[in-house]
């Protein structure tokens, strides 16, 4: 159970009709999702992932939505905000058959039915067997359009999220020690060996983390152990450059990938394109990371309310460097949800 009650704006109650509308637009019959991100994002509902199904159904045309709990389940479904909507919520018990129940009640299906991406393959498999002769494909098909322009609450919940991790790195400086212990939901993103840090070492510092309110953040910030190592302070300088290159391309109507471009360039000009090895940036949301991707390939325009990372980086071998920001496409241009300093911060060898 959460403490922090997430915004109720976060999860307006008209969006399982927008998907069956997006579901119908895509060709599907009917959209069913397990607990996961889409699930949350439809109704609120923060369920246990379990062996025992729990799915919410929902046909694209007649019929009305459902969502099937483990009836041990159904106390912690009614009181989280699904139980707040027009939706029927239906038990099931140990001895029942929850796919078949789902099947019976779908009825005959005119289409394939769209199924979360996450859903685990136990449920895929045991949905395949329940509605033979039916398609089984990707709710991202309908879903993705929705969940990936954000509204102004999921900005808010996202800006907040950014909040907790500027508040982590602002402390890093001070207390290198916080690096991987880390406050409420924050963590590395990435592997840190066990290997001591030591005077010239550069040290990149990726944190990561879900707030109550099921939003994610993720920032970088690169440290240096005393006095930076040769060339870092040089090719750091083009990784500040290059970070504010790519924020400052965001505006509705850009390709991702000209913002992939523009991250990308001055750090080819300036010779360190072979170090810059991964994309600039990932989508970010119920996920830490979804669509849409900053990368070379994805013509795809930018909208307001898009959420991405833009995080180049230069990896010359021993030593290398990464900044990260949260952005967020607004009509204006523009918003960026960290602001934790990107300059150079040398901590004390102890
Ligand atoms: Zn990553
Ligand atoms: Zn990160
Ligand atoms: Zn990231």
């Amino acid at each position: 159970m959460e403490t922090d009650r997430p915004d109720p704006g976060l999860y307006p109650p008209d969006r399982i009709g927008l998907a069956a509308a997006a579901a119908r637009a895509a060709g599907l019959a009917a959209l069913l999702l397990t607990p996961g991100p889409d699930l949350r994002y439809l109704t609120g509902y923060d369920a246990h992932q379990l062996e025992r199904l729990t799915c919410l159904a929902i046909p694209a045309a007649a019929g009305e939505p459902f969502l099937v709990v483990p009836k041990l389940e159904l106390l912690a479904a009614l009181a989280s905000p699904a139980g707040g909507l027009e939706l029927e919520i239906i038990p099931w018990d140990e001895t029942d058959d929850p796919y078949a129940l789902v099947a019976g009640r779908l009825g005959d299906m005119a289409g394939p039915m769209g199924l979360s991406d996450r859903m685990w393959a136990l449920m895929v498999l045991r949905f395949r067997d329940a509605l033979p002769g039916v398609r089984q494909d990707l709710a991202s098909a309908a879903l993705r359009a929705l969940r990936i322009r954000k509204t102004p609450a999921e900005v808010a919940a996202l800006r907040a999220a950014g909040e907790a991790i500027d508040r982590v790195h602002a402390r890093v400086p001070v207390d290198f020690t916080i690096v991987g212990s880390g406050p409420n939901a924050a963590s590395p993103h990435h592997e840190i060996s066990d290997r001591a840090l030591q005077p010239g070492d550069a040290v990149v510092v990726d944190i990561g983390g879900t707030m109550p309110s099921g939003y994610c953040s993720d920032c970088t910030r690169t440290y240096v152990i005393g006095a930076p190592p040769p060339e870092f302070t040089a090719y750091y300088r083009v990784l500040q450059g290059a970070q504010e290159a790519a924020c400052a391309a965001v505006r509705p109507g850009v390709a991702a990938e000209a913002v992939d471009a523009a991250a990308r360039e001055p750090i080819t000009a300036a010779g360190y394109g072979e170090f810059f090895v991964h994309r600039t940036g990932h989508g970010i949301g119920l996920e830490c990371h979804e669509d849409p991707y900053i990368v070379s390939g994805n013509a795809e325009p930018l909208q307001p309310g898009m959420a991405f990372s833009i995080e180049p980086g230069i990896y010359p071998g021993r030593s290398g460097a990464r900044i990260e920001d949260i952005v967020v496409c607004t009509e204006q241009g523009h918003e960026r949800l960290n602001h934790a300093t990107r300059e150079l911060v040398c901590v004390d060898a102890r």
